[in-house]
């Protein structure tokens, strides 16, 4: 089964329809790690999406704060300014899509998805010594994660762990062959608000068969993204960061 993995894409329908543009006829299936609102100015439309075209979702902790879940005076205030928002704006019905969404780990078809990581859905996995970490909890041999807003992958065998190459700036894409008896935690990137400087919108395909997995970057029209986010009142932070992609 070839599988449109996504994380992250936070409200943001201009960068979802770029991955879908971008990825159409490469995949039968679609999964979504979490966060699919808060931050970004499209919440209802990018929600209706997920609740219809994803095999497989589970929520992110955006995802619990929008939808009335729990408390939220953890997050930074531009977050809480957007999740109220969020609360404001989003319909019954897809308020109560994302607060039925289940926490990871999650298995489809040999491989898992987590928000944050195996061990935990709020904690953050940024390089390869919090990768190995998780170690001991990993639910299967490939497991996908987000949370972070950084495209990595992080690979481990015999105690040792590595980091994995993602596209440079001026690449669509990067593949990779699993390995045999190696364990591989894999971001696919957030769509809707890249963290690691590549403002263009992030995403995975991951074929099962073949075991291969290749991440993807994808420039879209962050000017319009950035226009309606202002337009409906969300901070200009959340605005501005999208073109630098941190
Ligand atoms: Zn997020």
């Amino acid at each position: 089964m070839r599988c449109l993995i996504l994380a992250d894409i936070h409200s943001n329908l201009i960068a979802l329809e770029a991955v879908l543009a971008d990825a159409a006829g490469s995949y039968d299936t679609v999964v979504c790690l979490g966060d699919v609102v808060g931050y970004g100015s499209n919440p209802n439309e990018v929600t209706a999406w997920v609740k219809a075209n994803a095999a497989l979702a589970i929520r992110g902790n955006h995802d619990r704060a929008c939808s009335g879940d729990e408390a939220i005076e953890w997050f930074t205030a531009h977050a809480r300014t957007a999740a109220f928002w969020t609360r404001s704006k989003l319909s019954p019905e897809n308020q109560e899509y994302l607060r039925s969404l289940p926490a990871g780990p999650a298995a489809l078809d040999g491989f898992h998805l987590v928000h944050g990581s195996p061990a935990d859905e709020d904690e953050y996995i940024a390089n390869k010594n919090e990768a190995a970490h998780q170690y001991a909890s990993m639910p299967g041999e490939v497991c996908f994660f987000g949370h972070t807003h950084i495209q990595s992958g992080f690979a481990m065998r015999n105690g040792k762990a590595w980091t994995m190459d993602k596209p440079a700036p001026n690449d669509a894409a990067r593949c990779y062959e699993l390995e045999p008896d190696t364990w591989y935690l894999l971001n696919p990137g957030s769509v809707g608000q890249p963290r690691d400087g590549d403002p263009r919108a992030g995403y995975a395909l991951y074929d099962t068969v073949k075991r291969v997995v290749a991440f993807h970057r994808v420039a879209y029209d962050v000017t319009t993204a950035r226009k309606r986010i202002e337009a409906a009142g969300l901070p200009g932070f959340l605005a501005s960061r999208l073109v630098l992609g941190r």
